[in-house]
């Protein structure tokens, strides 16, 4: 039997094991997919302790995304990005991705946006964030970034080709010239806030949340009501599990029987 897992702390309200679980299921898959909440300053040990278990695969969430990165050999998004979110351990050395880039950016091809040539506003520049303004850098779009604290808006903005970073006071002229705005500040978190006024939002916008918890944030609501496209958190949830369930195995995920799993719980 193959063992996956999640390491963070705390990790008691993640829905990655419904996500991978139900692969296994649909693929018939001898394998397990477990939780694991080591002490704050442990996690150094507890990767080489499932590298020594011999686990094969572990996702890395909140605190330790940012410390794992040391501890693997990373690829060049993730090392990038300065953050890891899933480890393989099939290879010689520990291999580290970041999985919410591409989660990111599967998530919005998934429901045909453009991202190639086009205008993108990234709110906020904490993990996702930055995770997020990669990937729609590598795609091609020329992203803007926002943040409450500018400074960390500008430090993304330097790892891109073509970007400016910026403090939340610039968003009534960033919005109305963006195509495609994504929130990855934690406001809308089991809230009724957003983090954008309602008025800049318009028609012309694509609107992607990565908060999930609620699935329809008052973000999306008022982009929707504003006759933008809107695509929720769980899509980038979704895509960031399908992810690393294809780098541990190789395989297609099945997307679908991953996403009506995790529908039913969120
Ligand atoms: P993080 O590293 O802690 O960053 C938090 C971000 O939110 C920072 O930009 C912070 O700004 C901003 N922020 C916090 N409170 C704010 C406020 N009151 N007003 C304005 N900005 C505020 O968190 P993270 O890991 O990037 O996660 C951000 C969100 O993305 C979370 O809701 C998380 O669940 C979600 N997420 C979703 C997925 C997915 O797959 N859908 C994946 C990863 C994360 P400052 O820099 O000024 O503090």
């Amino acid at each position: 039997m193959d063992v996956y897992g999640l390491v963070g702390n705390p990790v008691g309200h993640s829905l990655s094991p419904v996500l991978h679980e139900a692969a296994y299921d649909a693929l018939d898959l001898d394998a397990r997919y477990v939780t694991f909440e080591p002490e704050v300053g442990a996690i150094e040990q507890a990767v080489a302790g499932a590298a020594a278990l011999g686990l094969a695969g572990l996702n890395v969430t909140t605190p330790f995304k940012r410390d794992v990165l040391a501890l693997v050999d990373p690829d060049p998004t993730a090392d990038r990005i300065g953050a890891v979110n899933t480890i393989d351990f099939g290879a010689d050395s520990p291999r580290g991705y970041n999985t919410d880039a591409a989660g990111a950016r599967r998530a919005l091809e998934h429901h045909g946006v453009p991202i190639e040539g086009q205008e993108a506003l990234v709110v906020g520049a904490g993990g996702a964030g930055r995770a997020i303004a990669v990937a729609l850098d590598d795609a091609g779009a020329h992203v803007s970034v926002a943040n409450r604290t500018r400074s960390k808006a500008v430090d993304v903005a330097d790892l891109l080709a073509a970007s400016s970073g910026h403090g939340l006071d610039a968003l009534p002229e960033l919005v109305p010239a963006a195509d495609l705005l994504v929130n990855a500040t934690t406001v809308g978190l089991e809230s009724e806030q957003s983090p954008v006024p309602a008025e800049l939002l318009g028609p012309d916008l694509t609107v992607m949340d990565a908060v999930y918890r609620p699935v329809e944030t008052r973000l999306l609501r008022e982009a929707a009501a504003a006759g933008a496209r809107t695509v929720d958190g769980g899509w980038m949830l979704l895509y960031q599990g399908v992810e690393a369930f294809e780098h541990w195995t190789g395989r297609d995920a099945p997307v679908e029987a991953m996403n009506r799993a995790l529908r039913g719980r969120l």
